[in-house]
């Protein structure tokens, strides 16, 4: 029996760790035990225990409580923590996804301690080493054991910074946000508020968007000119929601629908009721795509270039102008969705598969 310690901390990640932790319960639960610890990265009811319940995701079993401060302190404390649980519980292996704070924690502490280490979404790069998450899914490729690679081009951007010659396992698996998608579709729940017809669902939230004021301005300047046309319904991250109140950011109220964050039950409902997608999220483009709804992209590049590359997406920045045209260049738009970029739900299956044959 294998003992498999996973750590998440934020929303993204409850979500993927999902799937992979439903697939041991349902088919491996007699060869892994897995053991889930929370950093408490994001820990308020709307943005963590609504994604554990709807989700079914089990409780954690260590609850670290770690937020709210700079990433070094908050990486720092999360090393010592996880450190302390791994010393504990001596898992075989660590399982992180993604590119947050907690996942570099998380891989650090296993690798120094000389635990196996697996990463899930390797291999993806913005090639912007101002984001965050850039550091730390590049710091966390690099010493993880097996590298689970949900496209193409995560695996060619690892052979290109010579990974071949590391002593990892690169595995196509998939991504694992369309195994939920998937699994979720049939699930959807409306949440509590009315939807306008051809509405565009949108979020923001990357700090490249909302550290800057000038940009966040632009962007909702956009909006607002773009909400007279299709009305826009914004689940707004707690991040974003301090900012905009703070700086007292002006938009177009009558169009534009800000919402508490929402389950991801009534995310897919959003999904699959909206016009299209405008979004910074990493998540959220991908999610267009498993709806069949196309998405403009708030930020200057993408992690998911095959969304692109197929005419899904279009990359627009937080410019007002780049905004609005894009949005325009969009409507022409009328990619064929019936595509394979992400292995149509078989990712939390070849994880596990590979973790149990190393
Ligand atoms: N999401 C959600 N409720 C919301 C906003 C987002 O369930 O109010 C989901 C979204 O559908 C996706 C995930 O959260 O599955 C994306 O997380 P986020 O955008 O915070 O992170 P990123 O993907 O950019 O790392």
């Amino acid at each position: 029996m294998i003992k498999l310690i996973t750590v998440i901390g934020a929303r993204p990640q409850f979500i993927k760790a999902a799937v992979v932790s439903r697939y041991i319960r349902d088919y491996h639960s007699s060869d892994i035990k897995e053991i889930i610890v929370h950093t408490g990265q994001h820990y308020d009811a709307n943005m963590s225990d609504i994604f554990f319940d709807q989700m079914d995701i089990p409780k954690p079993d260590y609850f670290l409580g770690i937020n709210g401060m700079g990433h070094g302190a908050m990486t720092g404390q999360m090393i010592e923590k996880i450190e302390t649980v791994l010393l504990q519980e001596k898992p075989d292996w660590v399982l992180v996804y993604g590119d947050t704070n907690s996942t570099l924690a998380g891989a650090l502490a296993a690798k120094k301690l000389h635990i196996k280490l697996a990463h899930v979404e390797a291999g993806l790069r913005s090639f912007n080493m101002e984001m965050p998450e850039e550091i730390n899914r590049i710091l966390t490729d690099r010493i993880s054991d097996i590298l689970f690679c949900p496209t193409d081009q995560a695996i060619k951007n690892l052979k290109k910074e010579g990974y071949q010659n590391i002593n990892a396992k690169i595995i196509k698996s998939g991504d694992v946000m369309q195994d939920a998608a998937l699994y979720y579709a049939t699930k959807s729940q409306s949440p509590n508020i009315e939807v306008p017809p051809n509405f565009i669902l949108c979020t923001i939230h990357r700090a490249e968007n909302t550290d800057n004021l000038n940009k966040l301005q632009s962007i909702f300047s956009a909006l607002s000119e773009i909400s007279k046309q299709h009305q826009i319904i914004l689940p707004i991250h707690p991040r974003t929601k301090t900012i905009i109140l703070k700086n007292n950011i002006k938009f177009d109220k009558s169009s534009i629908h800000i919402i508490e964050p929402v389950g991801y039950l009534e995310m897919i409902y959003l999904l699959k009721n909206c016009n299209y997608v405008m979004t910074d999220s990493g998540g959220l483009q991908k999610e267009a795509f498993f709806f069949e709804k196309k998405c403009l992209t708030l930020r200057d590049e993408t992690e998911w270039v095959e969304l692109v590359q197929n005419s899904f997406n279009i990359i627009v920045g937080s410019n007002k102008d780049k905004i609005i045209e894009g949005n325009n260049e969009l409507q022409q738009l009328t990619p064929n969705f019936k595509i394979d970029l992400y292995g149509l739900g078989m990712a939390g299956k070849n994880i596990i598969k590979e973790l149990l044959q190393y």
